[in-house]
């Protein structure tokens, strides 16, 4: 007669023959093919057109009537008519789809109304929808999908994503918004609840401390009052009134001492600002606002994503840092010793214990970290200022003054005398993602 490739349309009818299914959960098994359709359409045509195949082949005697009654049950109402004509008249409508058990639209028109109420109380333009699907059915689908070899599947949870999206979408007028909702609504079919999430504003840039004693969070004693007079996190709360956020956090790549400004190419940081209500701000002028304090500056450049965060949060482990340390030696150096510093601290492997000042803290570990190079100067007899480029997670302190012997090589152990970091600074964290 005529022959095709007729892969998927065999594997539809071998679907067929063992489940019974409805349009929308055979429809998402090949979810990925052709473009434009909702799932319970193409579900809908994958039926026929097996059905059809299937009078086909009976109609020429190669295939059994009794397979394409089998299948005509599987299918549901669609096969109705057929399935009087073979003279098989039972009610069709009786068996519930093997994954969903029949269930899927309904829950769809349930929590796509849940959805609508909820957002006519918050007053808002943007959303997105988030959905924890009944267990059975997302188990039974993958189950069914893996066990049939099926690579073209969507899970429930997507489908009922974007559907209920979708009908809220053109039910409501409000907007489905992937990148900046104000709200993402989840449905917990599991559960039967619906929540509400405020998600936060997330700002991709890099900050600078222009002064000392200023902590990143804010300090505050058991007596309520301030350890330091000024935090990073103080500072960005200055934008509150216009996000009408509950608080900012911080997702910095590292962190320096409160003492230790950070110059230069400023810190690689994202800006979280919690439970916003206000979310269509001006970066520029979110910046103006934050930088109007004398010691702090941000630089605002874009809105991050949450995975982001991550990759921010572990680079300075990963990068390197430049730092500039003023030095006090305590007997008189000379350029030969400096150079001999220079020479020595070039690609130089440090052995490190946990300092002493932070071992209340901290376990007591030994690391091992890479000084690239350091560049000195002679400001006095006994002041050297210098520049070090090394990995991150180095303590500066210590490899200047050795620690009573907890860090080798040292400044103090090269120069034979004792050396002193007498002021910090970070002039370049490398932002590598
Ligand atoms: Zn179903």
């Amino acid at each position: 007669m005529y022959s095709i490739d007729a892969q998927l349309l065999n594997k539809v009818l071998e679907i067929l023959e063992k489940y019974p299914l409805c349009d929308r959960c055979l429809g998402r098994l090949f979810a990925s093919l052709g473009r434009g359709w909702d799932n319970s359409e193409r579900g809908k045509a994958l039926k026929m057109v097996a059905l059809m195949e299937l009078h086909r082949r009976v109609k020429e005697g190669i295939e059994n009537v009794d397979k394409l009654r089998i299948v005509s049950m599987h299918c549901g109402s669609i096969a109705e008519k057929l399935l009087r004509e073979l003279k098989y008249l039972q009610d069709i409508d009786l068996i519930p789809c093997y994954i969903c058990k029949s269930t899927i639209d309904e829950l769809i028109e349930r929590y796509t109304n849940l959805a609508i109420e909820k957002l006519k109380e918050l007053k808002v333009e943007k959303f997105l929808i988030g959905v924890k699907p009944p267990k059975y059915i997302a188990k039974t689908e993958r189950e069914l999908a893996e066990s049939m070899g099926i690579q073209y599947w969507e899970s429930v949870r997507s489908e009922f994503k974007r559907v209920i999206g979708k009908k809220v979408q053109e039910i409501t007028g409000l907007r489905v918004d992937f990148e900046n909702p104000e709200v993402i609504i989840v449905l917990d079919m599991e559960n039967d609840e619906i929540s509400v999430i405020i998600p936060s504003i997330l700002i991709r840039g890099r900050y600078w401390k222009i002064g000392r004693r200023i902590s990143q969070s804010k300090w505050i004693k058991k007596n309520g009052t301030k350890k330091y007079p000024l935090s990073l996190e103080e500072v960005l709360e200055l934008a509150l009134p216009l996000t009408k956020a509950e608080r900012a956090i911080i997702h910095a790549a590292g962190r320096e001492d409160v003492d230790v400004r950070m110059l230069g190419s400023g810190r690689p940081t994202i800006f979280e600002y919690y439970k916003p209500l206000k979310r269509d701000i001006n970066l520029e002028e979110l910046e103006r606002i934050v930088n109007s304090n004398p010691w702090v500056k941000v630089s605002f450049e874009a809105i991050a994503r949450r995975e982001h965060v991550k990759s921010y949060k572990t680079m300075a482990a990963r990068g390197f840092k430049i730092y500039r340390a003023l030095i006090l030696v305590e007997n008189d150096v000379s350029e030969e010793e400096l150079e001999i510093l220079e020479k020595k601290f070039h690609n130089a492997i440090i052995h490190q214990w946990t300092p002493k000042r932070v071992l209340h803290r901290r376990k007591n570990v030994l690391r091992t970290k890479l000084v690239h190079e350091i560049k000195v100067r002679k400001i006095t007899s006994h002041i050297i200022e210098t520049l070090i480029k090394c990995e991150g997670g180095l303590y500066v302190r210590e490899l200047i003054s050795g620690d009573d012997g907890r860090t080798s090589p040292s400044f103090t152990s090269i120069l034979n005398k004792p050396a002193k970091c007498i002021e910090l600074d970070v002039i370049y964290v490398h932002e590598i993602l």
